[in-house]
């Protein structure tokens, strides 16, 4: 148990916390919409010695196309999750509370990685569920990383307030950023959650000229419109088309039961993409 770096106390025992747009208010003794972090006493807590996942899987799993290509990558994730789609798949470690059953502390999560560099590992992806819930243990276990000189990944859906972001950027080398659609109206309506916040984040990973890949899962009815795709590809263009994009095509999973994504729908969101940017991958196909 750590104590949470972002948070605001309040009357009566209640916190708010600082580290997603969220900004859940907590009472004592409840959880935040991610269930990672909880009010006890009138602080905020995380946990900070267990893990829900860990493996080594190749970078391009992440997927990271353009960046460390051939290497492997210790990946490590926690439970829960500041969304909560429900077309998740890997809904079994990001909607519930207390999965982490693999103890380990930031220190032995190096002290792995530094030892697979023998057989391909350049450093610890932050991925599995999201890994803005875990960001002291994933903040701590960076820098310790960066010290044996192993590189750090953050796959994330981009969900987290300015100040935690840039106190991290400095530590992570490579972001995939989930984009779930792409109008505010559409992230309001699926997600109840700003659009402006994932733009504001790309734009600070690109400011920091920090390497990222975006990806993005076609879902019918949410972000199968090709002229909202174009919008977001032009914006994005405009702050670099050199940006690997990632189409993929989703399945049904955990609550959404919809037919697969049609292959045509989803060719034409990637020829929109490729209008605009120069590096466009389809997957899931
Ligand atoms: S990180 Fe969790 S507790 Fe904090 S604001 Fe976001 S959803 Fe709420």
């Amino acid at each position: 148990m750590k104590k949470a770096d972002y948070f605001e106390k309040k009357e009566n025992y209640k916190v708010i916390c600082k580290l997603c747009p969220r900004h859940c208010m907590i009472v004592e003794g409840a959880r935040g919409v991610c269930m990672s972090r909880y009010n006890s006493g009138g602080d905020l807590y995380t946990e900070n010695d267990a893990l829900s996942a860990l493996g080594l899987d190749p970078i391009e799993k992440k997927p990271l196309f353009h960046y460390q290509e051939g290497k492997q990558i210790l990946s490590i994730g926690a439970s829960g999750c500041n969304f909560s789609c429900n077309f998740c798949q890997n809904y079994h470690i990001s909607q519930q509370a207390n999965v982490n059953h693999i103890k380990k502390t930031p220190e032995e999560v190096v002290e792995e990685a530094v030892i697979l560099k023998k057989i391909g590992n350049a450093g610890i992806a932050y991925t599995y569920s999201e890994p803005v819930i875990m960001y002291e243990y994933m903040k701590e276990t960076a820098i310790l990383a960066k010290k044996e000189n192993l590189i750090n990944v953050m796959v994330s859906n981009g969900y987290i307030e300015e100040a935690p972001l840039k106190a991290i950027l400095p530590y992570i080398d490579a972001f995939n950023i989930d984009v779930k659609a792409f109008t505010e109206a559409a992230y309001q309506k699926h997600f109840r959650a700003g659009f402006q916040h994932i733009q504001r984040t790309l734009e600070l990973i690109i400011e920091k000229k920090k390497h990222l890949e975006i990806s993005c899962l076609i879902v019918p009815g949410i972000n199968d419109d090709v002229s909202e795709a174009q919008a977001f590809f032009s914006w994005l263009a405009g702050k670099d088309r050199t940006i690997p994009v990632h189409i993929n095509r989703y399945y049904p999973a955990y609550k959404a039961t919809m037919p697969a994504t049609d292959v045509e729908v989803l060719k034409a969101i990637a020829d929109a993409a490729m209008d605009k940017m120069q590096f466009v991958y389809m997957g899931n196909i």
